[in-house]
């Protein structure tokens, strides 16, 4: 998928926003919802993303809806980082499959670091246990 890929209705994210699929939600208003990520890298590792906006990348959203975006981010981040006390905290964001982007609807992943814990791959492996994510989640929901 390049950066010009057209925007799929049918992605699992947005299946997600429209609950046809399952997710483990932690944070949404009414522009943004996050949650967690089923292939965790590191215990709180979850998304962001915007609901409306039928954007594949970065590129693909105006100013208004990516800040509204990057505003939850910070929300959330916030969250994690009080939640579980991670050492340090990324936040990463793809675009295109060469720079390792897998779901084609615009998300930013909050990933927390452990010291002397390495991150598992990316988007592969076993998916979570739900109940395993589900406590993970509520530490998160309960410093939001
Ligand atoms: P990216 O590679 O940046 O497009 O990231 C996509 C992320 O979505 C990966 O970290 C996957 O583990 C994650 N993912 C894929 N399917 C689901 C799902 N059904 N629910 C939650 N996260 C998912």
């Amino acid at each position: 998928m390049s950066l010009e890929t057209t925007y799929d209705a049918d992605n699992i994210f947005a299946k997600i926003i429209r609950g046809e699929i399952p997710s483990v939600k932690l944070y949404e208003n009414d522009k943004t919802l996050a949650f967690m990520d089923v292939f965790p890298q590191s215990e709180g590792h979850c998304l962001v993303i915007h609901k409306s906006a039928t954007a594949t990348n970065l590129f693909d959203i105006n100013t208004d809806d990516l800040a509204a975006l990057i505003a939850a981010v910070q929300k959330v981040a916030s969250a994690v980082r009080d939640g579980l006390k991670p050492d340090g905290l990324r936040i990463i964001q793809f675009n295109g499959a060469p720079a390792g982007q897998t779901v084609y609807h615009l998300h930013f992943h909050i990933m927390p670091v452990y010291e002397g814990e390495a991150l598992g791959r990316h988007g592969s492996g076993e998916p979570a246990d739900p109940a395993a994510l589900e406590n993970i989640a509520a530490k998160i929901r309960a410093a939001l």
